[in-house]
């Protein structure tokens, strides 16, 4: 499908997609870059310029950080031998095509029809080649995407590497709940889940004012929070850790990125988590909610 007005991401969530998009182009072009993504740019051109920009100016050095984390999360997932990976909500991420994958590693993304449209759209221009076997899976994630997952050749039986970035704050609690019951019915002994999401301090931060009004005006506001996530994630049967950006910063030589410096913050939390499945979380249900 060609890239055009129809299938470019201009409203709703999915064009908090391209904000992410930019920060990875921004980072790409430096020369001590954390990461390498040839395809970020490419995004960013086929949609223009973006009025809910400041979001991504405010936090580029977090999603840069936070890239950076989820990266290594799976290229240690994979050095430990595990095979298959599932993007949640995985917007215009290009870990499929810019990580180095052991061989036969099967990566499923998933995400509204229209953003994967654009995002297809934009890689088959670029001439983009999967380092992994890839699928995509078109699908709403506040409904049935279990039957889409398995029916795309998902394989409940294998330890998974789970990876929800920059999607919970969109969704109701209920849903969030709801998404987290439906992956962990999903996921065989031994696998990983990593995700970011906030607390309701960082909702509240006065420099994020004029963001939340962008981002309500194109249908993508915040609509849920987590203050507790050992807890929160503890009910779903994983055992989680928390990295700080603080020790992100040092580990890679970046300043701490400003909303996420308890210094300047306080209280109010950005949580990047790694968690592991517990033993008491049993083993697949099998083919989750139809
Ligand atoms: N994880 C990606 C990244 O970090 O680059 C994308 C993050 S972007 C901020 C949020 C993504 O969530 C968008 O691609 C959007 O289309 C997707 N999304 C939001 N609500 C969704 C839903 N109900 N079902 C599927 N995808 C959804």
């Amino acid at each position: 499908m060609p890239v055009t007005t129809e299938t470019r991401p201009t409203t709703g969530v999915s064009r908090t997609a391209v904000i992410i998009a930019q920060a990875r182009a921004t980072e790409n072009a430096r020369e001590d870059r954390l990461f390498a993504d040839p395809y970020a740019q490419a995004f960013v051109d086929a949609v223009g310029w973006i009025q809910v920009a400041q979001a991504g100016r405010l936090n580029q050095g977090h999603f840069v950080l936070r890239t950076k984390f989820f990266d290594d999360y799976f290229l240690a997932a994979a050095a430990s031998g595990c095979r298959q990976a599932v993007v949640v909500a995985a917007g215009l991420d290009t870990r499929a095509f810019r990580l180095e994958w052991p061989d036969g590693f099967r990566l499923f993304e998933i995400d509204l029809p229209g953003l994967i449209a654009f995002k297809e759209a934009v890689l088959g221009v670029q001439g983009a080649q999967p380092t992994c076997e890839r699928t995509v899976v078109r699908a709403d994630l506040r409904t049935a995407w279990p039957a889409e997952l398995l029916a795309s050749g998902f394989d409940p039986e294998q330890p998974t590497a789970w990876l929800i970035e920059g999607l919970l704050m969109y969704l109701e609690p209920a849903d969030s709940d709801r998404l987290l019951t439906d992956l962990g019915a999903l996921s065989a002994p031994g696998s990983r889940l990593a995700i970011e999401h906030i607390n309701q301090e960082y909702v509240e931060l006065p420099q994020l004012r004029a963001v939340h009004e962008r981002l309500r005006k194109v249908g993508a506001s915040w609509r849920s929070t987590v203050d507790d996530p050992f807890g929160w994630l503890g009910g779903h049967g994983w055992n989680a850790t928390v990295t700080p950006q603080t020790e992100l910063a040092a580990r890679h030589g970046r300043p701490v990125p400003e909303l996420t410096d308890p210094e300047r913050v306080g209280s109010a939390r950005m949580w990047l988590l790694e968690a592991t499945r517990s033993a008491e979380a049993g083993s697949p249900a099998g083919a989750g909610r139809a």
